[in-house]
């Protein structure tokens, strides 16, 4: 008699998992909460869906111990993840940062052929049915559904994290993975937005590419170059995305995190000096403000010229313009909160990866339960890195299980 496995979750990570036991003469069982299968990956990559990309590396994924995705990414390297999605119809194509989209650029291409290749190998989706509790069973495994029991010889517990609940993230990964006496690392918002203590409204919707630094005690703890957009709570864009882990982080120990914009990356401190001081000679009386405008954004202008004590461009002289250089290449905000799991994209810590099998994704705890996806501690960057874990460790579990 083939094995029985049950899946919980029909997100990237079941969905893959499935196709690879289902292939192997599993008999699968799918289960999902939502009433549609996929929901997240539709909501990818502003709905192209950013499936993987060209160059994945240990370095891209962070957790307790980052290492623990070595076997899985090797294992599903790109050309591998390539190759599955064009078996299964899926075309993919190059776009900025070797990012990889479907040929279609719709998500729902993802999720289509993903369904339809489940379904071609007799793998059986139960929607709308949340999974409550896992317990172990002389049978392998009772789930309880409802008011009734359903049984597998193995479970793969693929519930995801809990950013953006709208779509179906819960904790209840976590509970599972705990009444089997595993441990969970305490989560926090990733690839998400900031909040800031100062007012911002005055700027807000102002887009700049500059430089951001996240100190801790005064050191640069993290740093990227990029599109930071001020909002009427703090700050967005994809350079704020890729540094709010390591704000969250802190922010797990602290009340509020020292942030550093440089307005003007393009120039360095003493080229941005000449520029000012060439653009002095010609002020004609123009207020600060007036004076700025024109070469920095017009709200931006204001905002900065009234946190100076200078209000004619003509009163400004060598020491003054070193000053504004100071404030521009270090324009100070201190975070005070992440927009959390409602707005980010994904889930920092989750199970612990000491106490599952990296070569199989087997519970160490408990023989036959599996953990795959983003439930594990394990959060990546921005740019098809989540995806591809959760594809890598599905397909990992789906040739184990
Ligand atoms: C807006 C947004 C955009 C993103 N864009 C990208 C991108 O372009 N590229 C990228 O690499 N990553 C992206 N990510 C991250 C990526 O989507 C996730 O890391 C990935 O989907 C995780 O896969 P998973 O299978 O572990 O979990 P999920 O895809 O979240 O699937 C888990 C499933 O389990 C179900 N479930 C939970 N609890 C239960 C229960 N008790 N019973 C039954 N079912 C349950 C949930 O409803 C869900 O369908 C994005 C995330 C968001 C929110």
């Amino acid at each position: 008699m083939s094995k029985t496995v049950a899946i919980v979750g029909a997100g990237a990570s079941g969905l893959v998992a499935a196709i690879v036991a289902a292939k192997r003469g599993a008999r699968v069982k799918v289960y999902e909460k939502n009433s549609k299968i996929g929901k997240k990956i539709l909501a990818t990559g502003n709905g192209r869906c950013n499936v993987t990309n060209q160059t994945i590396k240990t370095s891209n994924y962070h957790g307790s111990n980052p290492k623990f995705v070595n076997i899985a990414i090797y294992r599903f390297n790109t050309q591998v993840c390539k190759n599955f999605f064009s078996e299964i119809g899926i075309e993919l194509v190059e776009g900025q940062e070797g990012r990889l989209y479907p040929k279609s650029l719709h998500s729902s291409s993802v999720v289509n052929l993903l369904t339809y290749e489940c379904e071609m190998l007799g793998v059986e989706f139960f929607l709308d049915t949340k999974v409550e509790a896992i317990e172990a069973d002389i049978r392998g495994f009772a789930l309880h559904v409802g008011d009734g029991k359903l049984f597998s010889s193995s479970v793969l517990i693929a519930t995801g994290g809990l950013a953006m609940p709208t779509l179906g993230a819960s904790a209840s990964g976590y509970e599972f993975a705990k009444s089997f006496g595993h441990t969970v690392v305490s989560t926090f918002a990733s690839l998400v937005q900031l909040e800031c203590n100062e007012n911002l409204k005055e700027i807000s919707g102002v887009k700049i590419q500059g430089n951001i630094e996240v100190l801790s005690d005064k050191r640069a703890v993290a740093s990227t170059q990029g599109d930071i957009l001020f909002t009427n709570y703090g700050l967005s864009g994809s350079a704020i995305l890729d540094v709010s882990r390591a704000v969250g982080k802190i922010l797990q120990n602290a009340d509020e995190v020292d942030i550093n914009i440089d307005l003007f990356s393009e120039y360095s401190k003493e080229q941005l000096k000449t520029i000012l001081s060439k653009r002095a000679k010609n002020s004609n009386s123009k207020s600060l403000s007036l004076w700025l405008d024109g070469f920095i954004n017009p709200k931006l202008a204001k905002f900065l010229a009234k946190k100076t004590d200078i209000k004619n461009a003509d009163d400004l002289n060598t020491k003054e313009i070193v000053r504004l250089v100071y404030m521009l290449k270090n324009f100070k905000l201190k975070a005070v909160g992440t927009r959390g799991f409602k707005s980010a994209e994904v889930t920092a810590g989750g199970v612990n990866t000491d106490e599952v099998n990296p070569k199989t994704f087997e519970s160490k705890l408990q023989s036959g339960l599996y953990f795959s996806g983003e439930v594990l501690d394990i959060d990546a960057d921005c740019g098809g890195y989540n995806l591809h874990w959760a594809w890598a460790s599905g397909y990992s579990v789906g040739i184990s299980i």
